[in-house]
Order: C-alpha cells, then sequence, then structure tokens
C-alpha cells in the first residue's frame, strides 16, 4: 500500500510553563485521499495535535510521519519549506496577511514552495480559477483581504490552502462562525476541490452533524489520553 498521508507513532507532548497539559496519541493513520473529523470539546487538545502533525510544535516522544517522512526528525527551517510543499492549512481565524491582496494571500504559500509551485502551473491564472470555482468575484483578486465579508475570507483561506494541490488539508474549526447553510456549502466547495486530486483531510469540530459528510469520524477521547493539571 503507498505511504500514508498521515502516520502518528506513540506520541506525546506536554505543554510547559503553567498549564500542564500534555496529550498522548499511540497511533493515528489517516490514507490517501480519506477525510476525517476529528470531534472533541473545547480544551481536549485538538489544536495542540493540529500543531504537532504540521510540525509547528515538536512532539516530546515519538513520531509524525507525512506521506512517509518522519518530521519530528527534521531542524526547524527543513520543517518549514516541507509543511509549505506537504500541508494547505485553514486556521480557525483564517489569518489572513491583513495588508495583503486576496491574491497575496492565495499565493503565500508558494513562496516557500517549489514543487508546489510547479504543480500549480501558472501560480496567478490558478489563483484566478480557484477564487471562480470558490465564487469569489473576478474584482476581488485585488482588494485587500480584511476588506472582504468573512464568508468570502473564508474563500480566500480554502483557497489558500489548495493552491499547488498538497497531498494534505488540515483545517481547525474553519466553519464554527457559520450557520449551517454556510456550513454545508463550506463543506460543498472544499470537497469538489478536494476529489479532483485525491487530497485528505483532517478537519477539526465540535459539531457531530457534520460527520455524515466524511469517511470517518474520530473523537478525541478515542484517540488521545489528555491530562491537565489539577489547579
Ligand atoms: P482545543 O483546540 O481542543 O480547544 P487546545 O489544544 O487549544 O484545545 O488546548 C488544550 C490545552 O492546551 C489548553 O487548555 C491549554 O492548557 C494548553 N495550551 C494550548 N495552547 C497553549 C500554549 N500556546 N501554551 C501553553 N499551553 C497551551
Ligand atoms: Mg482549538
Amino acid at each position: 500500500m503507498a505511504d500514508p498521508v498521515l502516520q502518528i507513532c506513540d506520541l506525546a507532548y506536554q505543554w510547559s510553563g503553567r498549564s500542564a497539559f500534555s496529550v498522548a496519541v499511540a497511533d493515528l493513520t489517516i490514507a490517501k485521499g480519506e477525510s476525517v473529523l476529528l470531534l472533541g470539546e473545547s480544551g481536549s487538545g485538538k489544536s495542540t495535535l493540529l500543531s504537532l502533525i504540521c510540525g509547528t510544535i515538536l512532539p516530546d516522544t515519538g513520531t509524525v510521519s507525512i506521506a512517509g517522512t518522519n518530521i519530528s526528525a527534521m531542524g526547524g527551517g527543513a520543517r518549514d519549506r516541507f509543511r509549505a510543499e506537504q500541508i494547505g492549512v485553514i486556521f480557525q481565524q483564517f489569518n489572513l496577511l491583513p495588508f495583503g491582496s486576496v491574491a497575496d494571500n492565495i499565493l503565500l504559500p508558494l513562496r516557500f514552495a517549489p514543487k508546489r509551485r510547479k504543480r500549480a502551473g501558472d501560480a496567478a491564472d490558478a489563483a484566478t480559477n480557484l477564487c471562480s470555482a470558490l465564487g469569489l468575484p473576478a474584482g476581488t483578486m485585488d482588494a485587500k483581504a480584511t476588506a472582504l465579508s468573512v464568508g468570502q475570507q473564508q474563500r480566500v483561506a480554502v483557497a489558500r490552502a489548495l493552491i499547488g494541490h498538497p497531498p494534505l488539508i488540515i483545517a481547525d474549526e474553519p466553519t464554527s462562525a457559520l450557520d449551517a447553510d454556510s456550513q454545508a456549502a463550506f463543506l460543498d466547495l472544499l470537497f469538489a476541490q478536494m476529489a479532483s486530486h485525491d487530497t485528505s483531510l483532517l478537519m477539526v469540530s465540535h459539531d457531530p452533524r457534520l460527520g455524515e459528510r466524511f469517511d470517518r469520524v474520530i473523537r478525541m477521547e478515542d484517540v488521545a489520553q489528555i491530562e491537565r493539571a489539577t489547579a
């Protein structure tokens, strides 16, 4: 079988400082093309786990492998480049560059990822095509990202994650600010874009109603052991 897109083995991590929150994941695998919804209550360590998967924080023990490469063994610079190549990230607050245009924001991940840039072909055309597929008017490409509505900013965040077809998309509660209809429309757009490239998705939510759209639903309490300091 081809390498899974994500493989976590015997991972443990503890936040340093006062919070003393720790998370351990013995085994978690996501196959190529698979969509997985990770459910868990607020404060259960979902965002911490996504940071470990993206390699923005490193496990104390154990390994995180992306497309067969153990990112835990990489140095910081190499890990940043690898993340840019392999992972499209949709943050909870979108994290758009406030002074950048829509086009600047969408093209940003390609700047540090030559292979992904190559896969995107003509980058400006790719950004325009994604915008039209996601229902962003062509005239918005030069607008300041923060001048857009929340729904439009969310589409920009999706386009930025998808450009250049990274094999794995990580999304941290991207629909938490939306009503049910907008949530469904958001997932329609995301899944339609992913299907054409066999992209894998790990999305975090606290809304179990989204589960039927995904290949697999996992719960934080089933995949992870967490411990909090008893204050
Ligand atoms: P969730 O995303 O499920 O709401 P988080 O992973 O954000 O949960 O947080 C889980 C716990 O991890 C928090 O309650 C806090 O104790 C600790 N934590 C999260 N981020 C940090 C941080 N940057 N520094 C120290 N502790 C943190
Ligand atoms: Mg969170």
